[in-house]
């Protein structure tokens, strides 16, 4: 399958890495410069618990791509997806599929403007990966992909986009639910990923605060009213504990949350697209989410200090 992942950051990287291991015709695209010369010097240098592989994988801008794609891999940040696909119209042939595994809502409504809906995968990953610095990733632990048709039909083509992924090794799940699996995602990050940017923590200091639970409770409420206003009815217990395993250090309490990342980096967060997207969805359905507004304020004000830094 020719496949080109369309922002080849920590997450396209690993993605494009397991792709191109499984032999189809990987090509990573990205605007980031020393990046895209430091693959295409030095290969793709990956980091697992195991080793150091370099992977002679191709990376390019968008525009020195010739010819349509049968897959574009969508893993930009959500803030960057509507101008990077801009640059990769010329991809996208009558038989090209696009698959978002990006955080956050409203990526599929921007996906929507370049590919139509019945060619359209999207769902979540529960990989973690680092970038390191540029051509490096770090690909730790595992975890698996969980994909949805856009359009509700499991077509010949989409269950051959999951047998691929499957035989990479991601561990493709296919759900007919794209608006659960997506929520439930959603809800993790607006939890977590705010509290350890705002408190400059790691997941695990996050957790180790006495008060945990309560604050993560009063959150989730909110964003569940939300959900259930977009017929989407989560299960708060679920998310509960999916939430707290992460404070473990065996598992990822050491992380730096994404966001927190992003801060410190001085690049733009995905709040928008995260509790950004509770408050509009509230705003929609006229109920109050005052928690989740405060948060995206304060985010907001975080990037806004960054940036003048
Ligand atoms: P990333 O920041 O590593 O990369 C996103 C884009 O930003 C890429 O085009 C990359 O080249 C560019 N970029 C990164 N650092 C840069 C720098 N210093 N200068 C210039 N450009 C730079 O993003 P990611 O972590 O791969 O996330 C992609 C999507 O996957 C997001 O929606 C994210 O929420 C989601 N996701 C990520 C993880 C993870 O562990 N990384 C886990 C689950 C979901």
């Amino acid at each position: 399958m020719r496949i080109v992942v369309a922002g080849a950051g920590a997450m396209g990287c690993r993605y494009g890495w397991k792709l191109f291991e499984a032999n189809h015709d990987v090509l990573l695209a990205d605007f980031w410069k020393d990046h895209v010369q430091a693959i295409q010097q030095n290969g793709l240098e990956v980091t697992t618990e195991t080793s150091t592989l370099r992977v002679p994988i191709s990376a390019t801008e968008p525009e020195h791509i010739k010819g349509a794609a049968d897959l574009i891999l969508v893993l930009t940040k959500a803030t960057q997806t509507e101008s990077f696909m801009t640059h990769c119209r010329h991809l996208i042939g009558n038989h090209t599929y696009a698959l978002t595994l990006q955080n956050g809502l409203g990526n599929v409504e921007v996906l929507e403007k370049f590919v139509p809906r019945n060619r359209l995968l999207a769902g979540v990953t529960m990989f973690a990966t680092e970038l390191i610095h540029p051509g490096s990733i770090v690909a730790l632990g595992s975890g698996s992909t969980y994909l949805a048709p856009v359009g509700g039909d499991i077509t010949h083509k989409i269950q051959l986009i999951v047998d691929t992924f499957q035989e990479a090794g991601l561990n493709a799940i296919l759900s007919t639910n794209l608006q659960q699996i997506v929520w439930n995602k959603v809800a993790f990050n607006c939890v977590l990923n705010p509290l350890s940017t705002l408190m400059r923590a790691s997941v695990m200091e996050v957790g180790s605060y006495s008060n945990i639970h309560e604050l993560i409770s009063y959150l989730l409420d909110e964003i569940m009213l939300v959900a259930k206003m977009e017929q989407v009815y989560l299960d708060k217990e679920q998310i509960m504990t999916t939430i707290t395993e992460q404070f473990n250090p065996a598992t990822s309490g050491h992380h730096l949350a994404s966001m927190f990342q992003d801060i410190m980096k001085g690049q733009k967060t995905e709040i928008e697209f995260l509790n950004g997207a509770i408050v509009k969805y509230a705003n929609r359905h006229h109920v109050s989410v005052p928690c989740n507004r405060l948060i995206v304020d304060l985010i907001c004000m975080l990037e806004q200090i960054r940036e003048q830094q």
